[in-house]
């Protein structure tokens, strides 16, 4: 995959394969493209080059006779809602209650019913832990809290894939565990998963695999066993001996 934001190439070239079932964990420093890469994931932003395959099917394109054509918005919309996000900075809907931001998209996009969508999202928020809080709105709750709901929010999608994009950075030291306990019990489920993260501890544990990403480009991928304990590039060492 390659993308550029006008003269600045920001991928320069990513390959990535990410089995079904497995959690794919993204490591880099600031400033490499890992923000990016999820964004072209769901086709958040266009690819320049390159080709994204999700379950099968080309995101964002539709291949033709060999070639290639881009989508229609609503398809893409379609297909997105395939693919879940979840951002650092949670991005709950301020004006709706947790039930409410939980059931907007599987009813507004799934067409699921009313009550169908609220059992759902009932099931969702015992699965993190917030059920006393369904009628909460999102100012109320801790940061923790908050994205927990917005990882029940994105799952209420059914999707195939979740991304998160450093889904703890913004909360307090004493909440990032419990919004990390969630991602675990999720991977055990069996989700594909990408994470861009700073954990350490997570990527050791819960990654299948564990990509360094540097300057747009994938510098080294392994297990977490190859690149914590065996590193193999002087780019990842210098990076992991100054975050851990
Ligand atoms: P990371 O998530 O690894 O910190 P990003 O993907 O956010 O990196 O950014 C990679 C580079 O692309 C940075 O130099 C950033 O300034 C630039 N960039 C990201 N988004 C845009 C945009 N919409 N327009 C222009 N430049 C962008
Ligand atoms: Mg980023």
């Amino acid at each position: 995959m390659r993308k550029s934001f006008g003269s600045l190439e920001v991928l320069k070239g990513v390959n990535l394969t990410v089995d079904y079932g497995k959690v794919c964990c993204i490591l880099g420093p600031s400033g490499s493209g890992k923000s990016t890469f999820l964004r072209c994931m769901n086709h958040l932003e266009k690819i320049d080059g390159g080709l994204l395959r999700v379950g099968g099917s080309l995101v964002g394109y539709r291949e033709h006779d060999g070639k290639l054509y881009e989508m229609r918005q609503k398809e893409v919309a379609r297909q997105r809602a395939d693919i879940g996000m979840v951002f650092q900075g949670f991005h709950l809907f301020p004006h709706m209650t947790v039930l409410e931001n939980i059931i907007e998209a599987p009813i507004g996009i799934r067409k699921m019913r009313k009550a169908e969508a609220v059992a759902l999202a009932m099931d969702l928020l015992a699965k993190v832990g917030l059920t006393e809080k369904a009628q909460a709105y999102p100012a109320t709750l801790s940061g923790g809290q908050q994205q927990r709901v917005a990882i029940a929010r994105a799952l209420a999608m059914k999707p195939k894939l979740m991304l998160f994009d450093e889904p703890t950075s913004a909360l307090d030291p004493e909440l990032v565990g419990e919004v990390l306990t969630v991602m675990r019990d999720l991977a055990r489920e069996g989700m594909t998963m990408v994470v861009v993260t700073h954990e350490m501890g997570f990527a050791r544990d819960v990654g299948d695999r564990v990509v360094f990403m540097d300057g747009g480009v994938v510098v080294e991928e392994g297990t977490p066993d190859e690149v914590f304990n065996h590193t193999r590039e002087q780019r990842t060492r210098a990076f992991l001996g100054k975050v851990s």
